[in-house]
């Protein structure tokens, strides 16, 4: 079992807190889906003859795309890939990207789940985030999938921001719940040096909230998610039941994955690849990867950070008999802390995050790495 991931690191306008690998030159576009089609062929061997679950559009902005590219690359997996089990197929996109015309003809096309980067329902914040739609555009969207029968739909939501906190931050959430979406991912705005933000805060013009404001402001997204029937099951994702998603719980579960495209990861085993072209480079058919073998200690640690951001936990059963009892007791007791402080239960031998307290999850982790 393994994933196929594309990475379109294309975006028509910088969001203020944006701090992925994009580019803004859309003529590149057509040159580099060329050259992706040319990385799948070449690296197709890299995830062995495993069968493919599911596969995913991410990004920069992958409804930069036309429906029939996407269609195009889905037909490609398809010619090199065992496919007869996959699931899921996201493409994540723009709202105003979501035409009549486009998802009329995406309806048509093997993509059967949609993950749309709403961030609010707040014209302000939208605005303050140099968000290219408005919170009318975000719930047209919505509505036009499911009219063509694209129900499969994820919504991301920020909170954490300055001035938008309170009121605005309800309305968001409440306006987010009436989309009746099976998936809300909500992540919390973080503040990276490089982007506009950082820039801006730098220079005092913008004020990060305060640590026990993120943590109200948590709470109220955990809350009334949990009060409309999602299940808080990663840290940042709430699912209706039977609509966990299946791409990023695989990755979560430590599952292989093939990344195609510029700034795109790769994962197979012992060994983790990142894609370092440009995407002029890549554009022009320059290449280039770097890469790290993982060792025994690499796969304990990446076990124990994915498992702990997941309402499962970790199991010390598996632990123990995978990476031997030492490191199984080690764990058991560097919970013992964790768990008088209310963060971490145990269920017989899982110890997970309590869900309310996923805020520290990183703290955890670190504890627990070996
Ligand atoms: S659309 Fe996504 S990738 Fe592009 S700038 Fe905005 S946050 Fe970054």
């Amino acid at each position: 079992m393994a994933t196929l991931y594309f990475h379109i690191p294309f975006c028509k306008r910088i969001c203020s807190y944006c701090d992925f690998y994009k580019v803004g030159a859309l003529s590149l576009l057509p040159r580099v889906v060329e050259a992706m089609h040319c990385e799948l062929e070449e690296r197709s061997d890299y995830l062995g003859s495993r069968h493919i679950t599911s596969i995913y559009f991410g990004g920069g902005t992958p409804s930069l795309l036309q429906p029939s590219d996407v269609e195009r690359f889905v037909e490609h997996c398809r010619e090199l890939f065992d496919c007869s089990e996959v699931e899921e197929i996201t493409l994540e996109a723009n709202p105003d990207d979501l035409t009549e015309e486009y998802v009329k003809e995406l309806a048509t096309t093997s993509v059967n789940r949609v993950s749309l980067g709403i961030q609010s329902f707040d014209d302000g914040a939208l605005e303050m985030m140099n968000r290219r739609h408005t919170a009318q555009e975000a719930k047209e969207a919505v509505a036009r999938l499911k009219r063509y029968g694209i129900d499969n739909i994820s919504v991301d939501v920020i909170f954490g921001i300055a001035g938008y906190g309170g009121e605005s931050l309800r309305h968001t959430l409440e306006e987010a719940i009436l989309l009746n979406v099976g998936h809300i991912s909500a992540y919390h705005l973080t503040i990276e040096e490089r982007t506009k933000l950082g820039k801006m805060t730098q220079r005092g013009e913008y004020m990060p909230i305060s640590d026990e404001e993120s943590e109200r402001e948590y709470m109220v997204v955990h809350e009334m998610l949990k009060a409309a029937g999602y299940e808080h099951y990663e840290v940042s994702n709430y699912a209706k039941e039977g609509c966990r998603a299946r791409h990023n719980s695989a990755y979560w579960q430590g599952v292989e994955y093939l990344g195609i495209g510029p700034g795109a990861h790769s994962f197979s085993r012992d060994n983790r690849t990142w894609c370092t072209s440009t995407a002029k480079e890549y554009a022009e058919g320059v290449v280039k990867y770097e890469s790290e073998e993982l060792t025994e200690l690499d796969h304990l640690n990446e076990y124990v950070m994915t498992s702990l951001r997941r309402v499962e936990g970790i199991d010390l059963a598996y632990i123990e008999e995978r990476f031997g009892p030492k490191h199984a007791e080690r764990i058991a007791h560097a919970a013992k802390e964790w768990m008088e402080a209310g963060v971490v239960q145990r269920v017989g031998e899982r110890l997970a995050v309590r869900a309310e307290r996923f805020l520290v999850s990183d703290a955890v982790i670190e504890s627990f790495f070996a």
